[in-house]
């Protein structure tokens, strides 16, 4: 590995599929987490390589069990977002079903082959029912936020990660690891962290591991300061935005379009209908609806180039 590799500054390891592994002595429900399901976004990584440090270091009391994957090692060890195709879009059923029969080729192909088998494995082994937290970054500044299908499962484990909650998203964007992982009757929930390159990306998402390990009951929040203290980071991480968020537009884009954000927009921030907030080969885009911004497109790869949502 060289060491000029990209993410080693900011303290990313070797990248292995398995982050970690920690059963804990009595029986309890299946955690599992993945990170780098997009590469050029290694703040997940490098938080659950820290999570599972700090068990192996000092094993507390734990229920059940908890697993650490990257979801693309590849994309993450060459800090690419993905190599031939968005793996996070990828979760559907005949496809998986290919993948299984061994009739796909790609490097996506063999990463979620690999990814799938893990999970099925943690998801057969569990005896109570599974979570899985999925870690994400963004490419402008963003307080933290989970996205989540709205189930009363996956609302119970969003419950206990205090940050903004956008619905809506997962009916706007087909084929991601959450969806596919809920019909598999885990619940889910998506957090994104903030910008790709923000230390403080690193202390959130260790902070959403920690606290998903107290909602799945792994640790025990009274018996663990440290769920407490996770609370308390992701709570005053994101003060002044509303609890419940609904995606009200998508603005979908292709590589023809040239698409260009407005510089300046992070993620929640308040804007009015009509208000100018990008720019395509056919000219000005503005918003077609007042509400708070989300994921503004920053990075030359992806499909959607801003979201407006609404309190719900
Ligand atoms: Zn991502």
């Amino acid at each position: 590995m060289s060491a000029s590799r990209k993410g080693e500054a900011a303290g990313l390891r070797e990248v292995t599929r398995l982050i970690g592994h920690y059963r804990g002595a009595a029986p309890g429900s299946m955690l599992i987490c993945v990170a780098g399901l997009h590469g050029n976004e290694p703040a997940g990584i490098i938080a659950l390589q820290r999570v599972f440090d700090w068990l192996d270091a000092t094993r507390p009391a734990f229920r059940g069990e908890c697993i650490g994957l990257v979801g693309s090692v590849s994309a993450a060890a060459r800090g690419v977002r993905f190599i031939d195709e968005d793996i996070n879009r990828l979760w559907f059923a005949d496809r998986i079903d290919a993948i299984r029969a061994g009739t796909l080729d790609g490097q996506e192909a063999k990463e979620q082959e690999e990814l799938l088998e893990h999970i099925l494995d943690a998801l057969d082994r569990s005896a109570e029912p599974a979570s899985l937290l999925d870690l994400h970054t963004t490419s402008g500044s963003a307080a933290p936020f989970a996205i989540i299908g709205d189930s009363p499962r996956n609302r119970a484990l969003a419950e206990h990660i205090p940050v903004p909650v956008v619905l809506g998203l997962v009916g706007e964007i087909a084929g991601t690891l959450t969806d596919y992982a809920h019909t598999m009757g885990a619940a889910t929930l998506a957090f994104e962290g903030g910008r790709h390159d923000d230390p403080g990306s690193v202390d959130r998402h260790e902070a959403a591991v920690l606290a998903a390990l107290g909602a799945a009951g792994n640790l025990i929040e009274g018996d663990s300061p440290q769920v407490e203290a996770a609370r308390l980071t992701l709570t005053r991480a994101s003060t002044a935005i509303p609890r419940f968020l609904d995606v009200r537009y998508r603005h979908e884009i292709d590589e023809a379009d040239g698409f260009s954000m407005r510089p300046g927009f992070a993620s929640f921030q308040a804007v009015e209908a009509g208000q100018l907030l990008a720019r395509d080969r056919h000219g000005d885009i503005v918003a077609p609806v007042g509400g708070r911004v989300l994921l503004p497109l920053y990075q030359s790869l992806g499909t959607d180039g801003f979201f407006i949502v609404q309190p719900v």
